[in-house]
């Protein structure tokens, strides 16, 4: 066989890999077979063959005793009424903290999936909890609507990244859960609850840690379908920090990428356009991973050199602009797995806590190539929300799955809590009980509200108790 002849292009085999990884068997909730059929697996406490379980970094994995992939709402409602065990809900396995871990029941909820219903006028849409948010572009976009804002991948489950508040990047745009207008949820004694704006609910259950019940829809706030063009270009960093405002304030989205160690940052925008004036893309991926695993590679072997080497690529990235409809323009290929820590900050305070994140990095030494996310979120009132009553600065750091990121993550932490940080509920923090109800004035409120719902915990692991304060 001529293997000259067989023409794979990267960015298919990489997202044949990550289907692979990041759908059936890491998350286990491809929803078409059912799990106890599964070829390959683990012995479970039951005698049956169960698949473990792992996210999509790695970091976090467990043995379910069982695994479901429920058809409907109605059999949720069974399994919620019949099991004995513990529940904890998947969506497609992206949250770097252990929200989803358990030896008891994993259930996924991917065969609830689809845009079930629109109502144009409202410029709404009911939308399956087990969802991947790269499935609803196109339905949305053939009836001339689409999501107001997008994370920078979408491969999350609906109800997962709700479970969080998933965000984009915008001063004026608030997270996914942000953009609910009602839910349905089975609670944990297998009742169906819909919660909208005049619930007392509603504020609890559009950032819920999967623990008020399982989410089976939601009702989501879209706009007029849009074409959007998105500039990145790299800038000396004194100029990105000193501009960050401005440019925050006159482009519908904007983010920067810190290169650590170096003195260029990389400037991104997005901006609303006509359809016929978008331009050609002119970069294939719009992700740059490969590149820097490339790079952290050549300074493991020559350390001394780490800025030069940065610096000198840096001055190689050239102007790229690239336009589309908005959903294929917002999601990223993230090919290159990693580990992630985000902290949310008040928004005033971004450039001065990226400087002094971006010093102790150079100060302290960190091994770390790997560039810092910066970006924009509006205020809402969402209890568990790291954007509640606070217009916000989300700055993550990140390092590649295979090198350690505790010692790095451990120097950097205490910044953002020195600015008021409160962390992504689905990336890496220490933060304990006391720390996370000190940072999440509403917090008390939900435990109440999760209590109620809950009494029997039916829908906690070990590490939800322990951030609930119950162990
Ligand atoms: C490569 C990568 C890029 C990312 N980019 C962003 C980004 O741009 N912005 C951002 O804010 N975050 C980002 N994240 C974090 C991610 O969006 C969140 O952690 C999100 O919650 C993951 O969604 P998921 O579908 O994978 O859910 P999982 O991680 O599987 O679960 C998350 C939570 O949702 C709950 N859940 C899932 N389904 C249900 C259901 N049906 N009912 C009730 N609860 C449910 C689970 O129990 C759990 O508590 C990124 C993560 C990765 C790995």
């Amino acid at each position: 066989m001529d293997l000259n002849k067989i023409k794979i292009n990267r960015r298919e085999l990489v997202r044949l890999a990550g289907l692979s990884a990041g759908g059936a068997l890491l998350a286990g909730c491809s929803g078409e077979q059912e799990v106890a059929a599964a070829p390959q697996g683990i012995v479970g406490k039951d005698g049956k063959r169960v698949l473990p379980w792992s996210n999509w970094s790695g970091n976090q994995s467990c043995q379910p005793a069982s695994r479901l992939v429920p058809k409907n709402e109605e059999q949720i409602i069974d399994i919620v009424k019949q099991t004995q065990q513990r529940i904890r809900c998947v969506g497609s396995g992206h949250s770097f903290s252990a929200l989803v871990p358990t030896d008891e029941t994993l259930m996924s909820t991917a065969r609830l999936r689809g845009v079930n219903k629109i109502y144009p006028e409202t410029m709404e849409a009911d939308i399956g909890g087990g969802s991947r948010l790269s499935t609803i572009g196109e339905p949305l976009w053939e009836q001339g609507l689409a999501m107001v804002n997008m994370p920078d991948i979408d491969t999350q489950a609906l109800a997962g990244a709700l479970a969080t508040s998933t965000h984009g990047t915008g001063a004026t745009l608030g997270s996914l859960s942000s953009l609910v207008n009602g839910m349905r949820l089975v609670t944990a004694s297998g009742e169906v609850i819909e919660c909208d704006k005049d619930s007392e609910l509603f504020n609890a259950a559009r950032s819920n840690l999967g623990v008020l019940g399982v989410v089976t829809q939601a009702r989501m706030q879209l706009r007029k379908s849009y074409h959007i063009q998105e500039t990145s270009w790299m800038m000396p960093l004194e100029e990105g920090l000193e501009q960050a405002e401005s440019l925050r304030d006159s482009h519908r989205h904007f983010e920067m990428y810190a290169l650590p160690h170096a003195d260029y940052i990389l400037g991104i925008t997005l901006d609303e356009i006509e359809a016929d004036a978008v331009e050609e893309r002119t970069s294939e991926t719009g992700d740059a991973y490969e590149t820097f695993k490339t790079i952290s590679n050549v300074i493991d072997w020559l350390p001394f050199m780490r800025s030069f080497i940065i610096n000198t690529a840096a001055q190689t990235v050239e102007k790229e602009v690239r336009g589309g409809r908005s959903f294929d323009v917002f999601s990223n290929l993230r090919d290159i797995r990693f580990n992630e820590m985000e902290y949310s900050i008040p928004a005033e305070h971004g450039p001065a806590c990226l400087r002094e994140i971006l010093d102790a990095i150079k100060k302290n030494d960190i091994d770390v190539i790997f560039p810092l996310e910066y970006r924009y979120v509006k205020a809402d009132d969402i209890w568990l929300s790291p954007f509640f009553q606070r217009d916000s600065c989300a700055i993550s750091c990140h390092n590649f799955h295979d090198r350690d990121y505790k010692q790095y993550f451990a120097i950097i932490e205490p910044i953002f809590w020195k600015y008021e940080g409160r962390p992504h509920w689905g990336k890496i923090h220490t933060l304990n009980h006391a720390e996370l109800m000190a940072r999440f004035p509403r917090m008390g409120d939900f435990l109440k509200v999760r209590e109620h719902l809950d009494p029997d915990g039916k829908f906690l692991n070990q590490s939800l108790k322990q951030a609930f304060g119950l162990v």
